[in-house]
């Protein structure tokens, strides 16, 4: 208990490190504690990085971050057993700096994130698997490794240890996420060179395009595919609710297999060598299913709090934020000289009025709204390409009776599902 610290951040994630570099800036004592041999080993994502949040929370790390290719395209897709169709939107606007976003490898954008706190004055210490709480009076007051000399002491724990926090369950912030609150993805990094990547997305050199393919990517589950293109690899995944994926009995690795040999994507990726696989959770609780943030001595961030939009494919930056609002309120309750529940839930005041829990309250109906419609992905994606094929053949048929034909094709919807559809769609994003 000498050695006692301001505190001790688990996880050395987004979240994790975002939190230690704001508290060591505000000159608290802080360590952060890794699992993996270094920050970002044992860490997967897509994934997409978006500018300006990162530029508010990190000034001027374009010049110094390991970034992929600044992605100046997003496309959508859907896909069938035989057929895909699509919108894109590429604006020369993202095509040069301020870019919007960038594609980045966690496992090297990790390694120099948690630089930054140690610059700030932080300490970073990888292999220290935390097992446990210590808690004293009811307040947790430290972590153990579960060595005999794996204790360590702190006015306040920072727990930032991901989508699967055993800690914060510990803690009795949250019980274990159902599987209706999660999704399941599985991801490979394939390698190709540069300009095979670039002649088959049709890209500029250095510049990169983000793919999410809905419907058959799937399995027409709730979810989607991914391929987002790196410097010299595309990360290439799958991933559903594992809610379902227990429900059909369907395996995230199958569904990736059978996503890579679609023959609308198998092209993209041919001749590519696969250098690295993962799969991760994603918590998807949304806003009804927010744990308990803090309690005495301890508060939860990023993933391991569920501080993750799905619909705009946000969590890197949600877990930032979280990490940086969480050590406000830690830097306030240093001041105050109380560590109590009732102080840190300045924290979640801090959420409240952040875009952390503003957009999640805004999406908080898409999943369920989605969920309860497994038809969405399912049927609407043969509906519409029926229709593009049955446009799109030139066939001898007079256009008035092609038309006719298109809207009697559109008629076999159940008008009342449409429309219960469409309404339900706008309610749950408006
Ligand atoms: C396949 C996939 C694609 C994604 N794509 C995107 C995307 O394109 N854009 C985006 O913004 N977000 C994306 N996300 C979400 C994003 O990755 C997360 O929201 C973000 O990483 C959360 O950061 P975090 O710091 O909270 O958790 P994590 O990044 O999971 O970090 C947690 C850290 O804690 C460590 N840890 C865990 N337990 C312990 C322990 N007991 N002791 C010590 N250390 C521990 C881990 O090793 C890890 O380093 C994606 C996620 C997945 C799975």
């Amino acid at each position: 208990m000498e050695d006692k610290l301001d505190a001790i951040v688990v996880g050395a994630g987004p979240a994790g490190v975002s939190a230690a570099r704001e508290l060591a800036t505000a000159g608290l004592a802080t360590v952060v504690l890794e699992r993996g041999a270094f920050p970002g080993s044992k860490n997967v994502w897509g994934g997409i990085l978006y500018r300006t949040p990162t530029e508010a929370l990190l000034p001027g790390f374009e010049a110094e971050a390991p970034l992929e290719r600044p992605i100046i395209e997003q496309r959508y897709i859907l896909l069938t057993d035989d057929a895909m169709l699509g919108a894109t939107y590429r604006s020369q606007r993202f095509a040069a700096p301020p870019y919007n976003a960038y594609s980045v490898l966690r496992a090297e954008f990790d390694r120099w994130h948690a630089t930054t706190a140690e610059t700030a004055g932080a300490e970073v210490y990888p292999e220290f698997a935390v097992t446990d709480l210590l808690w004293e009076d009811g307040a947790v007051v430290g972590v153990t490794t579960g060595e005999p000399d794996g204790e360590l002491f702190a006015d306040c724990v920072v727990l930032a240890d991901g989508a699967n926090s055993l800690l914060a369950q510990r803690a009795g912030l949250h019980r274990e996420w159902a599987p209706i609150e999660q999704a399941l993805v599985a991801k490979e990094l394939i390698a190709l060179p540069a300009e095979t990547i670039e002649d088959r997305f049709n890209l500029p050199a250095g510049l990169g395009t983000a793919l999410e393919i809905f419907g058959e990517s799937t399995w027409g589950l709730l979810g989607y595919g991914f391929i987002y293109t790196n410097k010299t690899t595309l990360s290439v995944g799958t991933g559903a609710l594992l809610e379902d994926l227990i429900t059909t009995g369907i395996n995230v690795n199958d569904m990736l297999d059978r996503f890579k040999q679609h023959p609308a994507i198998a092209p993209l990726l041919d001749g590519g060598e696969t250098v690295e696989y993962a799969a991760h959770l994603i918590p998807e609780g949304g806003y009804h299913r927010l744990p308990q943030l803090y309690a005495d001595g301890v508060v939860v961030v990023g993933d391991a709090a569920g501080f993750v939009n799905p619909l705009n494919r946000e969590g890197a930056n949600l877990a930032m934020l979280s990490g940086k609002l969480a050590a406000r309120a830690i830097i306030e309750a240093k001041a105050a000289g109380d560590y109590s529940a009732a102080t840190l839930a300045r924290y979640r005041e801090l959420l409240d009025e952040s875009i952390v829990l503003q957009d999640l309250y805004k999406i908080r109906n898409i999943t369920d709204f989605a969920h309860a419609r497994p038809h969405l992905l399912r049927d609407y994606p043969e509906l519409v390409s029926d229709l593009a094929r049955d446009y799109l053949t030139v066939d001898g048929l007079p256009k008035a009776e092609k038309q006719q034909k298109l809207v009697r094709r559109l008629r076999q919807v159940p008008k009342r599902r449409l429309l219960a559809d469409a309404v339900g769609a706008l309610r749950a994003m408006i």
